[in-house]
């Protein structure tokens, strides 16, 4: 089969390579229907290894490089080897790409995401930028039979969102402000939304992105280069500032100013990672008792995002901004490496 392998910082290739047949054991085998690129995947191709291992993988045993990527995708289950609730050969599946040992302090504890051992599909053993992949069982959740598999390669970035919320602790009648408006801060913003906040503010300089904010429901959308958006936001949340400020832009330079547009006692949330040390007045934090958390991926995030879609509360149609065939992936990053937001998720396929 043909699939698109990280060898290095711009060395992604399209190669021949052994379709996986038989599942190892507590494994499926996965006919990829669709995925996505992100900004792991970009960051990987322009600057890698970020989060791709060097070395053996002590759960996949996978040594890296070369890594077949793609870690956010929807398929059907081809073979598997064990069993798993709601699962048999044929089901329509999302993924959940965490690879976990499910025995560790963190694994025990639900945390999975943040196993001791954990990794990622796509990063730390071969992904689904091929048509077959193969993934434990653990790790596959069944579709609704009213999402199309093409909305379900949305549920992983959808859950990085919704669990960003839930770092948040947004509740009924919070204010939120989300910090870009990309796919990470759509998401964002339907976790807050879907938690109850009251409002729910974007910063966001560009205008196809400000426009999906505000088709996602949110309430305002200002652009940071125009206007001081910390500003506008205390006056519109009563000169007391928003409860939590999500910063979804990965750019360390902006939680100084997130830390100081939260209101007193709030919370300031990190999705993106970058390599970059942040620098914080931390005055602005602990006179004013705020907190930052990070905020990675996902756990049991995924059927949450899921349901969202079944029950049409999320139209997940309005992230696709294209659809291309796997063989273009490489092309497709360079494109998304120039790109000045007017993509918001871009799928492919092995299918075409
Ligand atoms: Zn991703
Ligand atoms: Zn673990």
């Amino acid at each position: 089969m043909q699939a698109l392998r990280w060898y290095g910082a711009h060395d992604l290739r399209l190669e021949e390579v052994p379709a996986p047949q038989v599942p190892r054991p507590g494994n499926a085998i996965v006919e990829v229907a669709y995925v996505g690129l992100c900004g792991t995947d970009l960051h990987e191709y322009l600057h890698g290894p970020n989060m791709i291992r060097i070395g053996a993988h002590p759960l996949t045993g996978h040594v890296a490089p070369p890594v077949t990527m793609g870690h956010e995708f929807s398929g059907i289950v081809v073979a598997m080897d064990g069993s798993a609730s709601g699962i048999e050969v044929g089901a329509r599946v999302a993924v959940d790409p965490c690879y976990r040992c499910g025995v560790c302090r963190w694994c025990q504890h639900g945390k999975y995401h943040i196993c001791a051992l954990g990794g990622s599909v796509g990063l730390a053993g071969d992904g689904a930028f091929a048509p077959f992949v193969e993934v434990p069982l653990v790790q596959l959740h069944r579709v609704p039979d009213s999402v199309e598999l093409m909305h379900a390669a949305l549920a992983e970035p959808l859950a990085v969102g919704l669990h960003a919320a839930r770092r948040g602790a947004v509740g009924p009648g919070d204010n939120v402000l989300v910090l870009g408006a990309g796919p990470i801060g759509i998401s964002a913003l339907v976790g807050a939304l879907t938690s109850g906040a009251a409002a729910v503010y974007v910063s966001e300089p560009s205008p196809a992105r400000a426009e999906h904010a505000l088709a996602f429901g949110a309430t305002a959308v200002f652009d940071p280069t125009a206007v001081d958006v910390r500003r506008e936001v205390f006056g519109l949340t009563g000169r007391i500032g928003p409860d939590i400020v999500v910063d979804a832009t990965g750019r360390p330079e902006l939680i100084d100013l997130a830390v100081r547009t939260t209101r007193r006692g709030g919370r300031v949330v990190v999705t993106g990672v970058s390599d970059s040390t942040l620098s914080v007045d931390l005055r602005h934090l602990v006179l004013f008792e705020r907190t930052i958390y990070g905020s990675l991926g996902y756990n049991f995030d995924i059927p949450r995002a899921l349901e969202l879609m079944a029950t049409g509360r999320v139209d997940p149609q309005r992230l696709i901004t294209d659809v291309r065939p796997l063989r273009d992936g490489r092309a497709v990053l360079d494109e998304l490496a120039a790109d000045r937001g007017t993509q918001l998720k871009v799928l492919l396929t092995p299918k075409e």
